[in-house]
């Protein structure tokens, strides 16, 4: 089988990612399209509209993943698929390529191994995962969905006042949230998945290296820290009376910043949020609600920190902490591996094992026994998660060559001549 005659369009690409950028675009170059907005429910019709085009029939299950499938000409209809994805919501104020990178390079994948004219070798998927980001709540929503892995009653919990919760924006779709155990497929409907995305973080860049084959993916823990003080006048409370929710929570930001720290440089720690109630220049704060994120690639330190962070709050009075996530480390599979390093042998293009220490919806898979592989593409400085993150187009158009002829690869079986894992970056 001679997949080198599979070929991307880097223009037709280019023009993918410029569209897909213009859904919730702002001035500075930033993007607001928080999961299920306006926005994103404009991004999400244009794409499902070029998932067509490119010939995939297209539905939307019970949580609003759209899943896009294409079948063999003949014979393995109904087979285990390998399915690719990744997602089209954005953190608040984020960049143009933190999900968008990975579905447009996966359309075009699968675009360019029709025109090539090579019967595909089994059913395959493209997905967009809903909430990716946690813009509800914890994130990873859709894929943790698909496996049903969804923690009890998640669905119908926010970030925080004001903001909706994944039942309202999916009622507002039409749809029934009480259905959304519709939404669960099983493990043996897989051959595999795959997800190219940004690498979010300097090293390829750096290195001048355009393809990060991932080995695995930091564990993540996400906490919601509540405080309570008492609420009351900001002139006729004496400072002596007082019980600032606020002042109390800023100790905690400071201590939980050092026990984190104490732990070494294989964790990290943030409280990136913070809700101060009620919220205004002349009332004490009664109430703050904050998150809390760790992350690290050992279990151990995990733990340590949690009980290090369990200690500071019960020594505050009026705080606690609820888990909103905890998702363990997850390993990419050894195999899918070295079918990228040989894509990439194979197109002459330079590679390098990395870690991730951001979280995507491919961590849900290797779960689920699925085999799951990560292919990064460079972004500029690093930058991720704000206005300027940028990629070259160059970048792209090769990671999604890398992803078409994995994909293929894998349906074919073919190219993998290590197998005792041999295969190192070079
Ligand atoms: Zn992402």
């Amino acid at each position: 089988m001679d997949i080198s005659r599979i070929k991307v369009n880097k223009v037709r690409l280019r023009k993918d990612l410029e569209a897909l950028g213009k859904f919730g675009e702002e001035p500075d170059g930033g993007i607001l399209r928080p999961a299920l907005s306006e926005a994103d429910l404009k991004a999400r019709e244009w794409f499902k509209g070029r998932m067509r085009d490119a010939g995939l029939q297209v539905r939307e299950d019970a949580v609003a993943n759209i899943i896009g499938r294409l079948e063999p000409a003949s014979g393995a209809e109904g087979g285990p698929c390998i399915a690719t994805g990744s997602h089209t919501d954005a953190v608040l104020h984020g960049g143009k390529f933190d999900g968008a990178a990975g579905l447009c390079c996966s359309l075009e994948a699968l675009r360019a191994i029709q025109e090539s004219g090579i019967p595909v070798p089994c059913p395959l998927e493209l997905m967009v995962f809903t909430d990716e980001e946690g813009g509800h709540y914890a994130g990873t929503f859709g894929s943790r969905a698909m496996f049903n892995l969804l923690v009890e009653g998640e669905i119908y919990k926010s970030r925080g006042a004001g903001r909706p919760f994944l039942a309202q924006s999916l009622e507002r779709m039409g749809k029934d949230p009480a259905q959304s155990g519709k939404a669960v497929r099983s493990p043996s409907e897989f051959r595999a998945f795959l997800e190219l995305h940004i690498e979010q973080g300097p090293v390829l860049d750096s290195l001048g290296i355009p393809i990060g084959v991932v080995e695995g993916i930091v564990a993540i823990d996400r906490h919601m820290i509540e405080v309570e003080g008492k609420a009351g006048h900001a002139g006729t409370t004496p400072m002596r009376l007082r019980d600032d929710a606020l002042v109390k929570a800023a100790r905690i930001v400071t201590a939980v910043n050092r026990a984190v720290r104490s732990l070494g440089a294989d964790i990290v720690g943030t409280i990136g949020e913070m809700k101060v109630h009620p919220g205004a220049f002349n009332i004490i704060p009664g109430r703050v609600e904050m998150t809390l994120d760790l992350r690290s690639m050992k279990k151990s330190i995990l733990k340590t920190a949690r009980g290090k962070i369990r200690e500071i709050l019960r020594s505050t009075r009026g705080a606690s902490l609820a888990t909103a996530l905890s998702k363990d480390r997850a390993r990419k599979d050894r195999k899918i591996m070295e079918f990228i390093e040989e894509s990439c042998r194979q197109r002459g293009v330079s590679w390098k094992r990395m870690g991730s220490g951001a979280g995507h919806d491919a961590m849900t898979f290797p779960t689920q026994g699925i085999p799951t592989g990560m292919i990064f593409i460079p972004c500029k400085e690093g930058k991720s998660h704000c206005p300027e993150e940028a990629i070259r187009w160059e970048d792209a158009a090769i990671g999604a060559q890398i992803l078409a002829d994995t994909i293929m690869r894998i349906g074919f079986n073919i190219g993998t001549k290590s197998t005792s894992g041999k295969v190192r970056a070079h």
